[in-house]
């Protein structure tokens, strides 16, 4: 027997809790949300370490301050979400050799100069191909030594605003919030929740949300949608919003009836993932600077992206001793396939190097594997050098009763919460408009007006 529902959303993230609130909103109360996981939250995951909640995906706000205010903050503020102000800017001043040495302020700034004024001609270059279809002018020399490594990883790999405008930072301002709150930031998607899914004592009671439901099929016809997963359920809809991470759509978990076409699939496949993988350390106790300034800190290696970005968590927690190394795409995909044990040795030798050989050894290590996890492929959609509106396009239009959510589909701040929080609110206010013109749905809608 199948369940029906008018409209089934894949995916309990953000984006697909943002999208089932507003069509209950919106006076369609029918709506059945099925999640891969036993929790909602996708990419916003806490955990316990080291006696502190520490986020393994999402971990800022980011984007407050400016003349727009962030929807994420205003969810946050909301909820009295505890957060630290933080200024990746000071990761500059904090680069230390292999032998422990910290690189003078001049040289950081100097080569961070040099770094983003070479960013900026790529692009610029890269642009110039692109629209007039010039040659490419000759683009500098690449990074070599490793602080130019080091700085060209943070720049590209964090920073980027001083390189293109990014929309996050231009319109909502470019302060960005750590949060440290024992709630996790995925308190702010049970807040939502809450407001429209019956919840007793913080637990969502609700069927119409559906945990451990992995969607491996969606047939859609001309009456319909049918969705069926992983543990032999049928569900029946007339529409169905997708709102699965663009590294999933990559992968074969999910397949669709008739096949997607061509433009759609050609669309996802071209589509960037970024891998981000926040380590976490637990130390018996301090041994790094923690005065003003000095919250980030750089490793310089001749290998790009080696334990090259560090934080520490007193600011957040003090007392905790927890540091954060952060590892990209290759290196990721590199740690991701070893053991953890094998990763600490790695990351205490490099602690060794900046901070000498009496420091004590980790007591404890927590390597998230987002590349690795089925439901995820990846850590979020990576923002194009040069955008490219049809491929966005695409990658966000609907095929027939099919919809298509998460934060690759938000045209302005794709890879961020808020990205995918007003992605989800936007795609359901197209289906509802297309719902309006559907003539089977037209009694309903025409109720709740
Ligand atoms: P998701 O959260 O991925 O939701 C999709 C849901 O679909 C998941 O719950 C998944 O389990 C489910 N699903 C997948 N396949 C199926 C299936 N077949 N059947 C049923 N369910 C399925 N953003 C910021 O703004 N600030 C940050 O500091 C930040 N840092 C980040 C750090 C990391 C390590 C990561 C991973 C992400 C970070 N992000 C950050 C990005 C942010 O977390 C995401 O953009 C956002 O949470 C995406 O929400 P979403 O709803 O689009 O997708």
């Amino acid at each position: 027997m199948s369940t029906t529902a008018s409209v089934i959303i894949i995916g309990a993230g953000i984006s697909g809790i943002s999208a089932a609130k507003v069509l209950v909103e919106n006076g369609v109360e029918d709506v059945l949300i099925l999640e891969a996981t036993d929790r909602i939250g996708g990419r916003i995951q806490k955990q316990n370490f080291g006696d502190v909640p520490v986020e393994l995906g999402a971990g800022w706000i980011a984007g407050v301050g400016g003349k727009e205010s962030n929807p994420v903050w205003e969810l946050a503020s909301r909820s009295n979400l505890r957060t630290c102000f933080s200024d990746y800017t000071n990761a500059r001043f904090n680069i230390y050799d292999r032998s422990g040495e910290i690189f003078p302020t001049g040289i950081a700034a100097d080569s961070y100069k040099k770094a983003v004024d070479s960013a900026i001609s790529k692009l610029k270059s890269l642009e110039a191909h692109e629209c007039a279809g010039q040659l490419a002018e000759e683009v500098p020399s690449p990074p070599k030594t490793p602080i130019e490594l080091a700085i060209d990883f943070i720049l590209h790999d964090f920073e980027m605003a001083e390189v293109e405008p990014i929309s996050t930072y231009v319109d909502f301002g470019e302060r960005e919030f750590l949060v440290a709150d024992e709630r996790g930031y995925e308190c702010l998607l049970y807040k939502m929740a809450e407001e429209f899914l019956f919840t007793s004592h913080g637990n969502i009671l609700d069927n119409r949300l559906k945990l451990n439901q992995v969607v491996r099929e969606v047939q859609q016809s001309r009456n319909g949608v049918v969705v069926k997963t992983e543990d032999g359920s049928v569900y029946e809809a007339n529409y169905v919003i997708v709102s699965a991470s663009i590294g999933v759509l990559q992968s074969n978990l999910l397949s669709f009836q008739p096949p997607l076409p061509r433009w759609k699939t050609e669309a996802i496949q071209k589509c960037d993932v970024m891998v981000y993988t926040k380590i976490f350390l637990k130390f018996p106790h301090c041994f790094w600077p923690c005065g003003p300034g000095q919250e980030f800190f750089i490793y310089a290696h001749e290998l790009r992206g080696y334990f090259t970005f560090w934080q520490h968590m007193e600011n957040a927690y003090p007392g905790s001793n927890i540091l954060v190394v952060t590892l990209t795409n290759e290196q990721s995909k590199r740690v991701e396939a070893q053991s953890d044990q094998e990763t600490l040795k790695e990351a205490m030798s490099v602690l060794r190097d900046m901070f000498g050989s009496t420091i004590p050894y980790a007591t404890d290590i927590l390597v998230p594997r987002w590349w690795n996890n089925r439901f995820q492929r990846g850590s979020y959609s990576n923002y194009p050098m040069i955008s490219d509106n049809k491929l966005l396009q695409n990658i966000k239009a609907p095929v027939g009763r099919i919809f298509f959510t998460g934060e690759r589909t938000s045209e302005k701040f794709s890879g961020y919460v808020h990205g995918g929080y007003l992605a989800g609110m936007e795609t359901s206010k197209s289906l509802l408009e297309e719902m309006k013109q559907s003539l089977l749905l037209q009694p309903l809608l025409a109720f709740t007006e």
